[in-house]
C-alpha cells in the first residue's frame, strides 16, 4: 500500500519501545479476512488478492511496506490484583499507521515472534486463540461495542506448543490507539517522569485534545477515560460479555475492548460467571468486572499522580495528598455512571422507552429470575423481544412459571403505564438483543474445522455476526449451547 506509515508513538523516544524485524511466518496462507476493517482502512477491495501488495506475506510477518517500522512497546502493570512488573509487546508488532477518514489507525502483527519482551513466551500465537480474537473484536464492533479491530489472519503449519502441539497464525489487529493503562504505569513505577510526562502529552495531543482546555490536562484525561471505561463495562455487563483477564495491561485507555484471551459470553445467566479456567479466585467474574475496572482504573490515577503540578506553597506531604484527592475526584462519577449507564441499556433490552422510578428494581428482579435457573440470557432477551407476539415461547424458558408470571404482570404493567405498543417496542428490542453472540460452541465449531483445513466456516461465522441483530440463516446459530460446550475450557496466553 503506498501509504506514508508514520508512527506517532514512535516519536516518543527510544525508552517506549524496541525496534525489531518480526519472525515471519513459514509459507503462510490466508485464513480469514474481515471485509468490514478493510472498508475501515479504506484498503482496495481486492487487497488480499492483488499480486503487487504481497498481501499475505506483509501480514505474515514476512514482507514489509514501504515505510512501515516494526516495534515492540514496553508496558507493565497488575495482573490479578499484584504488581507484575515490567510485561510489553511479547507477541504483538507495532507496524505503523494508515490514514482513515476516522483518523489514524494502528495496525499490530500478533504472533510474529519474540521481541525484548516475551519473557517466557514464544512471541506466537496458535491458530485457535487467533480465531477467536478475529471473530471477537469484529463481532463486538458488529455489536457496537468498543473494540480493537482485526484484518486477517495468516496461518501456517509451523509448529506451536501449548497444552498439546497446534499450529502458529498471525492477527493483524487495528485500533487508533493500543495504549493501555499499563504503559503509564510502567513509567511510573521506574520513576522516569520525563518520559511519563511525554506520554501524557502525547495521548492527549494525538486522542484526547479537548483535555487541553481543562485546567488540569491530565486530570481530565482521567476523568476521560473512567468515562469511557464506565460505558464500556456498561456495555459488556449489558450483552453478558466475560472479558477473563482484565489486567492493567489489559485495559484500553480508548476504553476500548482489548487482548482477548479467555473471554467468553454467557449462556445460562450466572452473575459469578468465571469464563477463564485459569482464574482460580474468579477475581474476573462477569458481576465483579465493573468493580475490576474501577480497581484499575485507581492504578492508573496512581500512574498519574506525579504529573500534577507543584504547589510551592505546600509541603510534600501535603501536597501529594492534594493531588491525589484531585484525581480521587476525576474517578468518582464512575460510581454513578456506571449503574447509569447500564440501566439505560438494561432498559432498552427490556423495550423501556422512558425511565420511571422503579425500573432498577424490575431489571434486577429480571435478573435474579434468569439466575435462578441458569436461564440462557441471550435467548431470553430475543424471546423477550418478542413478548408481545409469543408470549409462551418466553415462558418456557423458565421453570419456576408463578415467579415468571409475576415479574411478567409488573412487566407488562410498567409497559402499559407508558403507553408501549408491542409491534414498535419489538423492532427496537430486537435491534438492542443480539440473536447471535460469539458463544464457545460457535468459536469452536470453526476452530475445528480451521484446525483440519477448512476455513470456510470462519469466514461464514464472520458474516452472521457482523449482523448479529438479523435471526441467522442457521437457526443453530442463535440455538442453546450444545452439551459438549459445557466442557470448554479456555484460559490466558494462547
Ligand atoms: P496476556 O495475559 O495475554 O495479556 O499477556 C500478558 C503478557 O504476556 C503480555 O506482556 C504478553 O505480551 C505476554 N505474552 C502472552 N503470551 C505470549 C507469548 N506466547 N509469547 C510472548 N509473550 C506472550
Ligand atoms: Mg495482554
Ligand atoms: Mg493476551
Amino acid at each position: 500500500m503506498h501509504a506514508e506509515w508514520p508512527n506517532r508513538f514512535a516519536r516518543l523516544g527510544p525508552e517506549f519501545y524496541t525496534e525489531l524485524p518480526a519472525q515471519g511466518l513459514p509459507d503462510p496462507h490466508w485464513v480469514a479476512q474481515s471485509p468490514a476493517c478493510a472498508e475501515l482502512l479504506g484498503m482496495p477491495a481486492d487487497w488480499a488478492s492483488q499480486p503487487s501488495l504481497q498481501a499475505l506475506q506483509v501480514f505474515s510477518g514476512n514482507a514489509r511496506w514501504p515505510g512501515m517500522q516494526p516495534l515492540a512497546s514496553v508496558y507493565s502493570g497488575h495482573q490479578f490484583g499484584q504488581w507484575a512488573g515490567q510485561l510489553g509487546d511479547g507477541r504483538a508488532l507495532w507496524l505503523g499507521e494508515l490514514a482513515t477518514p476516522q483518523g489514524g489507525m494502528e495496525l499490530q502483527l500478533k504472533g510474529a515472534g519474540l521481541t525484548p519482551y516475551s519473557r517466557m513466551g514464544d512471541g506466537r500465537a496458535v491458530l485457535r486463540s487467533s480465531i477467536r480474537e478475529f471473530l471477537c473484536s469484529e463481532a463486538m464492533a458488529a455489536l457496537g461495542i468498543p473494540s480493537t479491530r482485526a484484518l486477517c489472519i495468516t496461518g501456517s503449519a509451523l509448529p506451536v506448543r501449548r497444552e498439546s502441539m497446534e499450529t502458529a497464525a498471525v492477527v493483524t489487529r487495528v485500533a487508533p490507539s493500543f495504549l493501555r493503562f499499563g504503559h503509564f504505569e510502567h513509567f511510573a513505577h521506574h520513576g522516569q517522569h520525563a518520559a511519563l510526562r511525554r506520554l501524557a502529552d502525547h495521548f492527549i495531543a494525538e486522542h484526547a485534545p479537548e483535555c487541553l482546555d481543562a485546567p488540569q490536562p491530565v486530570v481530565a484525561l482521567l476523568a476521560r477515560v473512567a468515562g469511557q471505561t464506565a460505558k464500556l463495562l456498561a456495555q459488556w455487563q449489558a450483552v453478558g460479555f466475560c472479558h477473563g483477564v482484565m489486567n492493567t495491561d489489559n485495559m484500553s485507555l480508548l476504553g476500548l475492548t482489548i487482548d482477548y484471551g479467555p473471554f467468553g459470553f454467557l449462556d445460562g445467566f450466572d452473575p459469578g460467571h468465571v469464563c477463564n479456567h485459569s482464574d482460580h479466585q474468579g477475581r474476573y467474574a462477569y458481576a465483579r468486572q465493573p468493580n475490576v475496572a474501577f480497581w484499575n482504573l485507581h492504578a492508573l490515577a496512581q500512574a498519574l499522580l506525579p504529573l500534577l503540578p507543584a504547589n510551592p506553597e505546600a509541603t510534600r506531604e501535603a501536597e501529594r495528598e492534594a493531588a491525589g484527592e484531585q484525581l480521587l475526584e476525576a474517578l468518582e462519577p464512575y460510581r454513578e455512571r456506571f449503574p447509569r449507564a447500564l440501566l439505560g441499556a438494561m432498559r432498552a433490552k427490556l423495550g423501556l422507552a422512558t425511565a420511571q422510578e422503579g425500573d432498577r428494581e424490575l431489571v434486577d428482579d429480571w435478573l435474579r429470575l434468569l439466575a435462578a435457573t441458569r436461564v440462557d440470557y441471550t435467548i431470553a432477551h430475543r424471546r423477550l423481544s418478542r413478548y408481545g407476539a409469543q408470549p409462551e415461547a418466553l415462558r418456557d424458558l423458565f421453570l419456576d412459571r408463578p415467579a415468571f408470571d409475576a415479574w411478567a404482570l409488573r412487566y407488562q404493567a410498567r409497559l402499559a403505564q407508558e403507553g408501549s405498543v408491542a409491534a414498535e417496542r419489538e423492532a427496537g428490542m430486537l435491534a438492542r438483543n443480539p440473536a447471535v453472540v460469539l458463544r464457545n460452541h460457535l468459536a469452536e465449531g470453526a476452530i475445528r474445522q480451521a484446525q483440519a483445513g477448512d476455513f470456510s466456516e470462519v469466514q461464514r461465522l464472520l458474516k452472521v455476526l457482523s449482523r448479529p441483530f438479523d435471526e441467522p440463516e442457521q437457526a443453530s446459530d442463535a440455538g442453546f449451547p450444545p452439551d459438549w460446550a459445557q466442557h470448554l475450557e479456555v484460559s490466558c496466553s494462547s
